[in-house]
């Protein structure tokens, strides 16, 4: 019986992602693989940064984002919508002209 949990544990350890965190952004879920002790991890896939906290020495979690990448990522999204108004804004002066 013992026996039979422990092999059960194991087998799962095993097929598990293990020292793997997801990544949080919901349009990504890409794997990062934080270094051991590592306190921040940057996804690999879409550049968001993430906010580390390890369970124990093999087992990493996501505690949540970094917010000065998370800001800097929404106001780079936001003055490239600024730029392009401003384009259209121009645009739209000239045309008056
Ligand atoms: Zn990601």
């Amino acid at each position: 019986m013992a026996d039979d949990k422990l092999s059960t544990a194991e087998s799962l350890r095993s097929t598990r992602s293990y020292g793997q965190v997801r990544c949080m952004n919901p349009s990504c879920a890409g794997r990062i693989t934080p270094a051991p002790g590592q306190t921040q991890a940057k996804c690999p896939k879409c550049g968001s940064e993430w906010r580390i906290f390890w369970i124990n020495a093999g087992l990493p979690r996501v505690k949540g984002p970094v917010w000065e990448t998370s800001q800097r990522l929404a106001n780079e999204r936001l003055d490239q919508i600024a730029a392009e108004a401003g384009k259209n804004e121009e645009l739209a002066k000239k045309e008056v002209k």
